[in-house]
């Protein structure tokens, strides 16, 4: 699909389960499970939409996907099931090779977001999944993740981006910077401290990823905000700022946890956002 100049493509990394009250924070089980049904463990489906695109004469990956380093324990902790590698997806879609990703963003270091930034070679060996790209990483988040809190170390790996510094692929970013021209990235308080949103641009159209201040459509009502947020007061102050603008800038949202619905629009109908799927052309 292309919006104006620029060529997009969803690529789609294996599912996750996560906690499902973990996933609503204070919204009760009786009304998310009726949105989102929980296995037999309590746990939801997450998806782990990637995006690629090509612009300013630069092949971009958004997100790396939960990657394949992970140990058997953790990957029944989150009931993932591999059947291919994110390599082979990326080729599927786009007939673009890992070899030829030219630059790698990171919104955050969770590992749900850059697990795939590194892989095992075949010694065992940690190195870059794209060997040829610059990563892109907010420094601030960095910072933040080589010095966690009790609460979020579980979630930080620095083998998803230490060989990066090593390799000398990794740049750090600033609060706000611009990918390539059209290619915005913006730090935004609430899930985290450094977490940055992704606003593409081009020909008129936007695409926007709230990444995980809003990580699936379900949380579109305002107090529908994940536990797992360190700042859940100002991912609500946030989302009441940025979802008026998705509604009246017609943007097209980019959902990356959203397994129905990577891409939508959103409208109001009787008060209430609704997301209408986008269907690739
Ligand atoms: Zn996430």
């Amino acid at each position: 699909m292309n919006i104006g100049d620029f060529r997009l493509e969803i690529i789609s990394d294996t599912e996750i389960r996560l906690d499902g009250g973990a996933m609503f924070g204070v919204v009760p089980r009786v009304m998310w499970e009726k949105v989102c049904p929980p296995d037999s463990l309590n746990r939801v489906p997450l998806a782990a939409h990637c995006l690629y695109v090509e612009a300013g004469g630069e092949k971009i990956l958004f997100e790396t996907g939960t990657g394949e380093k992970l140990s058997e324990k953790l990957l029944q902790i989150y009931g993932m099931k591999r059947e291919k590698s994110f390599a082979e997806s990326l080729y599927e879609t786009t007939g673009v090779s890992a070899d030829e990703i030219s630059i790698v963003v990171n919104t955050h270091l969770h590992f749900d977001h850059c697990g795939g930034n590194t892989k095992f070679n075949a010694a065992g060996d940690i190195i870059p999944a794209f060997p040829n790209a610059r990563y892109f990483i907010p420094e601030n988040e960095l910072k933040h993740a080589e010095n966690p809190t009790d609460r979020d170390r579980a979630t930080y790996n620095k083998d998803n981006w230490e060989i990066l510094r090593e390799t000398g692929q990794m740049e750090t970013k600033p609060p706000i910077y611009e990918v390539v021209k059209g290619i915005t990235m913006t730090e935004m308080r609430g899930h985290n401290a450094a977490m940055q949103t992704v606003r593409i641009e081009s020909g008129g159209e936007i695409l926007y990823s709230f990444s995980d201040l809003i990580p699936m459509t379900a949380h579109l009502p305002l107090p529908w905000i994940m536990s797992y947020d360190l700042y859940p007061l100002e991912t609500l102050a946030n989302k009441k700022k940025l979802l008026p603008l998705a509604v009246q800038e017609k943007w097209l949202c980019w959902f990356y946890h959203d397994v129905e619905m990577p891409l939508c629009r959103l409208t109001e109908v009787d008060g209430k956002l609704k997301a209408i799927k986008y269907v690739q052309n």
